[in-house]
């Protein structure tokens, strides 16, 4: 694969013990270095008018200049410092690149990757939150039309918590459809099964809110009957995954139960997808916080491209998933 990874993003430090460090992007490197067929590249950051295509100006003033004081606490768990606005600027700007890069035809061994930090899909409009300054996936996604590049961007926000800022800010957006898997009752407590849009965006939300437990057979179902379907009939341009890794079933900070294999077995399936649909593919990381086995995901998607069959999941689906299956087939969702 190709990754757009830029040094800016390590200079965002969170301080003692804060899960979300630069050694996250320290411990993906040190896993790929061991594998063929990795390329980086420098993309430039995000122009601020990009920034602004999706936030709310004033609060673009407000986190620019909070940061130029020295940062802080913006809230209990969103910690900056002077460097974190041009991280997330940086951050934003991998996102947009990978975005360019597979509506320009980059796929199979070339397919895009922007390994930036902080993340982004908790941020919402008007505000930073959960580790989130800039929603890199949502500013990648508008610039996307905005430039006319694409008509339409599916995103598939796979990781364990359920992307808020992505959801509200193409809440009522035609033109961009967000689907989330994610672990119910988690942080933030967004995303259920009847938010499924409104206005021009209705219909063009899925929230697949999986109970504590699941893994690789749920996860694959989801898409497979659901994410897939809705991706391939809203015919999109370009497809980008915002790439959490925090389902893993070995991360401190879920209880859910994804192996790195069954990120394999998801990838995969997205790939399907995009050939399916006809469109680009690029992934944008968003969590994933145990350092080995967010290294060891990350390089597992890396592999995949680089012609890698992961194993499919030999288990059942748990009636647990099949019960919000059947909700999500109520509101209209799945095979048309
Ligand atoms: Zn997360």
């Amino acid at each position: 694969m190709n990754f757009g990874y830029h040094e800016d993003c390590l200079d965002h430090q969170t301080g003692y013990r804060h899960p979300e460090s630069p050694d996250r992007l320290r411990a993906i490197r040190r896993s790929l270095s061991r594998k063929h067929g990795v390329e980086y590249v420098a993309a430039d950051p995000a122009p601020e008018s990009a920034v602004t295509a999706v936030h709310d100006a004033g609060y673009v003033s407000a986190i620019k200049e909070f940061c130029e004081e020295g940062g802080g606490d913006w809230d209990d768990d969103t910690v900056a410092v002077e460097a974190t606005w041009d991280a997330a600027l940086a951050a934003a700007g991998q996102a947009m690149w990978a975005a360019e890069r597979a509506l320009a035809g980059d796929d199979g061994r070339d397919t895009p990757f922007a390994l930036g930090r902080p993340p982004g899909h908790h941020a919402v409009e008007a505000d930073a939150m959960g580790f989130c300054f800039v929603n890199n996936a949502a500013v990648a996604a508008r610039a996307a039309i905005d430039d006319g590049d694409a008509d339409r961007v599916a995103i598939l926000d796979w990781d364990v918590h359920h992307g808020n800022g992505i959801h509200d800010i193409f809440y009522d957006t035609g033109d961009v459809y967000y689907a989330s898997i994610h672990e119910d009752g988690l942080y933030p407590g967004s995303g259920d099964i009847d938010e499924t849009g409104e206005g021009e965006g209705e219909g063009t939300t899925l929230n697949v809110p999986l109970l504590p437990g699941c893994g690789d057979a749920d996860y694959c179902a989801a898409i497979d009957d659901f994410v897939g379907p809705e991706f391939v009939a809203f015919d999109p341009d370009l497809i980008l995954v915002s790439a959490g890794f925090d389902a893993h079933r070995h991360d401190p900070i879920s209880r859910m139960r994804v192996s790195t294999e069954g990120y394999g077995a998801m990838t995969t399936r997205m790939r399907d997808v995009a050939d399916e649909a006809d469109a680009g593919l690029g992934f944008v990381l968003e969590g994933g916080y145990g350092l080995d086995t967010l290294a060891e995901s990350v390089t597992m998607v890396h592999e995949v491209f680089d012609g890698r069959e992961p194993v499919e999941p030999d288990e059942e689906v748990k009636d647990r998933a099949t019960k919000v299956f059947a909700d999500l087939r109520d509101q209209g969702f799945g095979e048309k």
